[in-house]
């Protein structure tokens, strides 16, 4: 019978034949590459050096392929199947990013690519390389993190609010209310004791709010001494009232810092939402903000409801 190869495949059992490939095989490795194929006919796998490193498997290890589907995060083994699938049927190639799991326990991040090499019409086997990006990964988590977070109190910040709830056209999840708390003179912290001590305050602040609403959507810290909290629905009116009120206690306990105790008490302002899956945020925000303003000109370390139906009524 007559072979006719559309692409020819690397000849990867071949590898470790001659010198220079023994040279490439070892370099790759060290790179965190490796190249596979994986003969159709039987699903039988070949893997240079890069590969069994990647898995945590020792280089003289029978590998069965779905042995090594296993080894794949659930997520990434559904879409490296479909996409296998997919390129088969098509005749196509196609990249990947997935996460497995190593013998050893360790997580590991791989960009997986693929082409198939056809006889005539008929896919015979498909052929790629897999590459570490493990580290990749972690440093733009790093970085994504960073620019999300605000990196005095951990918490989300002004751009991740504004942009997952107000500038969002669907809300996130379903939305309950919106609370902002804004701590009453904290300016005279900072010039009593300190801009650290004024620091440690807003830290305390943003650890007991994070305890206080551990149900929370978002805890965001959207101002100098401004948070923002989002609050998933199942709260009614009044219950949610006297829980912020309990939180508003809680925030005004003694702060121990370097010898000294701080003292500052929170104001607070909720708006609720009368339908958790369509609402205006930036109207809930103005509502919100109005009755915090409402709780400060009322004397402060206290809470106010704007009433959904009007807005920019308080309660
Ligand atoms: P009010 O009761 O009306 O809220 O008055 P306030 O003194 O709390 O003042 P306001 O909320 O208007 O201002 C917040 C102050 O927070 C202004 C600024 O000096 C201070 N601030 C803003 N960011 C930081 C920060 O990162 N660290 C510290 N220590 N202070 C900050
Ligand atoms: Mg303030």
């Amino acid at each position: 019978m007559k072979v006719e190869w559309i692409r020819q495949a690397p000849q990867i059992g071949m590898l470790g034949g001659s010198r220079s490939e023994n040279l490439l095989d070892r370099a790759t490795a060290l790179a965190g590459i490796g190249a596979w194929s994986c003969n159709l006919s039987d699903d039988s796998l070949s893997w240079t050096s890069g590969i069994y490193d990647l898995f945590g498997l020792p280089r003289s290890a029978r590998i069965d392929r779905r042995e090594i589907a296993s080894m794949y995060a659930e997520e990434s083994r559904i879409a490296m199947e479909c996409l296998r699938a997919d390129a088969i049927v098509r005749r196509r190639p196609f990249t990947m990013d997935a996460k497995i799991m190593r013998t050893d326990g360790a997580e590991r991040w791989m960009r997986l690519t693929a082409d198939i090499v056809c006889d005539g019409e008929r896919p015979v086997q498909l052929y790629g390389l897999k590459q570490d990006i493990t580290e990749e990964r972690a440093r733009l988590e790093t970085l994504r993190r960073m620019a999300e977070q605000d990196p005095l109190t951990g918490l989300a910040n002004r751009q991740i609010f504004q942009s997952r709830f107000l500038d969002c056209a669907a809300p996130m999840k379903p939305l309950g209310a919106l609370i902002l708390f804004d701590i009453d003179g904290f300016k005279l912290v900072n010039d009593r004791h300190g801009h650290a001590a004024g620091d440690a305050c807003l830290q305390s602040i943003a650890d007991r709010l994070c305890a206080g609403f551990n149900d929370a959507l978002m805890v965001a810290r959207i101002g100098g001494d401004e948070f923002a909290v989002l609050i998933p629905p199942g709260s009614p009116d009044r219950r949610l009232e006297l829980r912020v009120e309990r939180q508003l206690t809680r925030l005004s306990t003694a702060i121990h810092w370097r010898g000294d105790l701080l003292k500052v008490s929170a104001s607070a302002g909720i708006a609720e939402v009368r339908d958790p899956y369509a609402f205006d945020a930036e109207a809930l925000f103005a509502a919100a903000d109005a009755a915090l303003y409402a709780a400060k000109h009322a004397g402060r370390n206290r809470v106010r409801r704007a009433l959904p139906e009007v807005p920019h009524a308080c309660m």
